[in-house]
């Protein structure tokens, strides 16, 4: 037998239930759970925000542990080895997407703690292509918030088409945003953190910003036009406001790079025509980019700060990521 935290229904509370081990169906592995951060989009399995959702349902998709059972015939994983699994819950790898090489717009896309139980528990079942090798000298807890939060902070930088020395802004100083100063400073950049009030500059230089930028009493905008501007400015605040008010910053040829779902903001076109600026959004990545960003993390000391909280206190915990309050990131820790 095994626990799990459940959600019955929209809006429900989390029950700690006992449930069969279950066994690996064809294409999947057995993944005994270690530790599990909290992310914001577990609100969506919780609240019943995801259209066609089925209940009961365990949350969870930053996920760490090790492989425990693999079904007959799946190749390349065995038990034993340290994985981890993401938002990303696997790609059929037959659809025009994934023949594209675009697996992340998968059809037959699943996205774990949604399509399937996530990992508020001691085991899941995920399927092969959703499973990423975890580094041997990673602690559980330390890998499970980059496998959404690093991830997406990570995999939108690499793509971004800055280059070393370029300036890059972060904007926001959150739980993806504490992340993105560490990768943007570790990737070479120029890196300047932007978030509300002069008591964040302290830990956004700790943690690699050359330049602190206080949005409350000044313009971001103006602030990083007088560095020439920036290249790539990451959007990881949730309010679009605060993005429309840095997009004055970005410079000729540059892009905002938006990871943060805020529901709407204001984009100047002419802004957008005279510098031929870009706004674009980025998907967090699939299986190989989480393996690359756990891998570029053990080597260059980039880690999440995290509030940890045994599965027992899984509502607790909960509500501490909703609150906004939590430094950075909240984790589960699991057996
Ligand atoms: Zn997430
Ligand atoms: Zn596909």
């Amino acid at each position: 037998m095994m626990r799990v935290a459940q959600i019955s229904r929209p809006k429900g509370p989390f029950e700690i239930v006992e449930r069969k081990v279950p066994e690996p169906v064809a294409g999947t592995v057995r993944i005994r759970v270690q530790a599990c951060g909290i992310c914001h989009s577990d609100s969506l399995t919780k609240e019943g925000a995801f259209p066609g959702l089925q209940y009961p349902r365990v949350p969870g998709h930053e996920v760490a542990g090790v492989i425990d059972a693999v079904a007959p015939g799946v190749a390349g994983w065995q038990p034993g080895q340290r994985v981890g699994v993401g938002w990303n819950g696997g790609f059929c790898g037959y659809c025009d997407p994934c023949r594209r090489g675009e697996f992340f717009a998968c059809v037959r896309g699943q996205i774990t703690g949604i399509t399937y139980d996530g990992g508020y528990g001691e085991y899941l079942i995920a399927p092969a292509s959703a499973v990423a090798r975890m580094p041997a000298d990673l602690p559980p807890a330390d890998a499970a918030p980059l496998m959404c939060a690093g991830l997406t902070t990570f995999n939108a930088l690499r793509n971004s088409g800055a280059r070393p020395g370029d300036v890059v802004a972060v904007l926001g100083l959150g739980g993806l945003g504490h992340l993105g100063v560490q990768y943007a400073a570790k990737m070479g950049f120029h890196t300047v953190g932007i978030a509300r009030g002069r008591d964040k500059e302290p830990i956004a230089r700790k943690l690699g910003a050359s330049v602190y930028i206080d949005s409350q009493t000044q313009d971001p905008a103006a602030e990083l036009l007088k560095l020439g501007g920036a290249k790539v400015i990451l959007a990881t605040a949730t309010s679009g406001e605060a993005m429309s008010a840095v997009q004055g910053g970005v410079a000729v040829n540059g892009t905002l790079l938006i990871v943060g779902a805020a529901e709407s903001m204001q984009v100047s076109p002419l802004a957008l025509l005279t510098g031929c600026r870009s706004v674009k959004g980025w998907y967090s990545g699939t299986s190989i980019d989480s393996q690359d960003t756990l891998a570029f993390s053990v080597r260059t000391g980039v880690r999440s700060m995290n509030e940890t909280y045994p599965l027992e206190r899984v509502s607790e915990a909960y509500e501490r990521m909703m609150s906004g309050r939590a430094r950075f990131r909240v984790v589960l820790t699991i057996g």
